[in-house]
């Protein structure tokens, strides 16, 4: 019997491990007025809509994973953004990950794009448009050089500047999170046109797309925002920290429980999986 419980709890727990989250089980939008609810790491979205997966201005990547839902503000933003792009004539504009459905949390992948205002965009812009087999299978062209300090300057097109210097002068962007070599990129070729630096923020990974945030909605009374970036374009000490060596950790580290959902986003989970 012991046994027997043992070896279905390793079950149980093996089956977490690849984690089917129970966000992934609403297919459709929640239907009612676009509400993000929560924070970005810990929320949900109501009324969330599908990108449309055809536009002159963009495209979007494994549609088959069903991750174009997001805010209607975030499906203007990517309008917006293809459409500067294309002007500018800075090449296809690449759509990865935005949010599920109803928001919630991915079984792989991010911690974030939970509430429907996030989306990852590929930084590179192919002047011809990829085939669907392309699409469903995107190769992601690495930045980064192996010493974690400088991009690698034959995959660095000047037309990767000005779309995340773009993404980062709309109005609607809060944060835009890359890698720090590449970061230290933008800040090297700026000039003294510096403002929009300060929303893009070194992060780990994200060598090969840039993630942005958008700012809540209007109307959405229960999302949380992050606190303002610092003040300044966050080129000095604060990017160099990310390029001196690691301090070992002394103290070891339990991961911490995710914290309990928002009151609605749980509402909304026991009213749609029943
Ligand atoms: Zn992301």
């Amino acid at each position: 019997m012991k046994r027997l419980l043992l070896s279905l709890m390793a079950l149980l727990a093996s089956s977490a491990a690849l984690a089917a989250t129970p966000w992934q089980q609403i297919h459709q939008p929640i239907a009612g007025q676009p509400q993000s609810i929560g924070s970005f790491a810990n929320g949900c979205i109501v009324g969330a809509q599908a990108l449309p997966l055809n536009s002159p201005d963009y495209q979007v990547m494994r549609p088959d994973q069903r991750r174009y839902f997001g805010h209607p503000e975030l499906l203007a933003f990517i309008q917006r953004l293809g459409q500067r792009a294309a002007q500018q004539q800075l090449g296809n504009v690449l759509i990865g990950d935005m949010g599920m459905a109803a928001g919630g949390r991915f079984s792989s992948g991010h911690a974030s794009h939970q509430t429907g205002l996030d989306v990852d965009i590929w930084l590179q812009l192919p002047k011809q448009r990829w085939s669907a087999q392309q699409l469903l299978k995107p190769q992601p062209l690495d930045l980064v050089a192996a010493d974690g300090k400088n991009i690698v300057a034959r995959h660095w097109q000047p037309q990767v500047f000005s779309l995340i210097k773009l993404a980062a002068e709309d109005r609607d962007v809060t944060r835009i999170f890359v890698n720090p070599a590449i970061k230290q990129q933008l800040c090297r070729e700026a000039g003294s046109d510096r403002a929009w630096l300060n929303k893009v923020r070194p992060w780990f990974a994200h060598r090969a797309h840039m993630h942005v945030r958008l700012r809540c909605p209007v109307g959405s009374s229960e999302c949380q925002d992050q606190p303002a970036p610092p003040a300044g374009d966050g080129c000095g000490a604060e990017l160099q920290s990310w390029f001196l060596p690691k301090q070992p950790d002394t103290i070891p580290r339990s991961k911490p429980l995710p914290p309990p959902l928002p009151a609605s986003c749980q509402a909304l989970l026991d009213k749609h999986l029943l």
